[in-house]
């Protein structure tokens, strides 16, 4: 549903008023400035909601866009409005030559890729565990730099729609490779792979990961579809089923019934784990909203390391608006965005004691947030690079 953007919080007020279970949540898809007298958000809502909001005072200035949301996007081609590319620039990889990286790519193609960069001496790539659905999750171990054990960390895709965090982290790995950047790098680009997959075959905006659990109020084979997967940045193991996270299966926040229960999340702690102490920066992708996050996620107060967190996310800033003229904020994810418990830079920084643990939305800021025109792959994926070697360069 289009509503006007001034009553998206009228809109949120009463629908969070009228919210008795997780069937009837919202999700705020992206939101279209392109016409000059007003702005309007879109709003993902089941149609049983709609017909419970139809007579509220401002569902005047709103309309339903469609009702089947995956053949919508399936008929629209999204292009950038060309003033909110700035930097554009396409590249083939350096390493694969016959790979585009200002493409989106499907999961086979993606891992095509890592193949070829497999038999480069400082490079292996290595299945750290298998998903739900029986594929393997695969990380990209880079050694530049022999003589030292410390690693940094980088994942992607987290969330399944969040495809411009695959993109970049391709773009970082053959970076890294290409110009023989000298650290050592531990890089998943694809955590939850199964979402992903699902993501380019069936529901663009699909989130978590597609593990069923049975939600007790629908019968199995009436079950929606959305009742089906696990957010995973919602179920690891610091202050697990808190604020910001939804114990129905049905949520697409749906934390999962313990702490590290999804195979994704479990092999990627454990890979984590296995080198606790060599982890001097740790960053995970995701989209959208240009924001440079620290700890914590699961609460508004600021951690012991507040000040030097702002420190290297002012540098990490800079670098990045030095890029392309692109403004990201900086602090605390849960004073900056919103408050979630069982999240993934929480735990890396609360119950591995890496100090610095961040978390990048990228862009967009909602004009087109997780449909990301390709167009844009490329100037997104140089600044976040130049923002984490500025945080090297302070770091290291
Ligand atoms: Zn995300």
């Amino acid at each position: 549903m289009q509503i006007r953007h001034e009553d998206l919080n009228l809109l949120n007020r009463d629908l969070n008023n009228e919210i008795t279970s997780p069937e009837d949540e919202h999700e705020v898809l992206w939101v279209d400035t392109s016409d000059k007298n007003a702005s309007f958000a879109f709003v993902r809502l089941t149609d049983a909601h709609v017909r419970k909001i139809r007579s509220t005072r401002w569902f005047e200035g709103s309309s339903v866009v469609t009702h089947n949301l995956q053949s919508w996007l399936d008929s629209s081609e999204l292009q950038s409005d060309a003033s909110t590319i700035r930097g554009v620039r396409s590249r083939q990889s350096v390493v694969v030559p016959s790979f585009a990286l200002d493409r989106y790519h499907p999961l086979s193609q993606v891992n095509r890729y890592l193949t070829s960069i497999s038999s480069l001496s400082s490079v292996s790539v290595f299945d750290i565990g298998i998903s739900h659905e029986g594929r393997g999750i695969k990380a990209v171990q880079i050694r530049n730099n022999p003589t030292s054990s410390d690693y940094i960390w980088i994942d992607g895709c987290t969330h399944a729609r969040e495809w411009i965090t695959v993109a970049t982290a391709l773009f970082i790995i053959d970076t890294i490779i290409s110009e023989n950047v000298k650290q050592n790098f531990l890089i998943v680009p694809i955590i939850n792979v199964d979402g992903y997959e699902y993501t380019w075959n069936t529901d663009r905006l699909w989130r978590k990961n597609r593990r069923p659990y049975t939600a007790s109020t629908f019968a199995v084979s009436e079950m929606p579809d959305r009742c089906n997967g696990v957010d995973l940045n919602r179920n690891y193991d610091v202050n697990f089923g808190g604020e910001g996270g939804s114990a129905n299966p049905c949520s697409f926040l749906y934390e999962g019934p313990t702490p590290f229960s999804e195979p994704e999340v479990k092999a990627v702690s454990e890979l984590l784990w296995k080198f606790k102490n060599r982890i001097k920066l740790s960053i995970s992708l995701h989209s959208f909203n240009q924001l440079w996050a620290c700890p914590y996620a699961y609460t508004k107060s600021s951690s012991i390391h507040y000040s030097h967190h702002m420190d290297v996310l002012r540098d990490i800033q800079n670098a990045v608006y030095k890029t392309n003229g692109v403004k990201y904020q900086i602090g605390p994810l849960g004073q900056s965005l919103y408050v979630g418990s069982g999240f993934m830079m929480d735990w890396i920084y609360t119950k591995l004691g890496v100090t610095n643990s961040y978390l990048c939305e990228l862009r967009d800021k909602g004009v087109y947030g997780f449909l990301l025109p390709a167009d844009q792959i490329m100037p997104t994926a140089l600044e976040t690079w130049n923002g984490i070697s500025a945080a090297i360069r302070k770091l290291f």
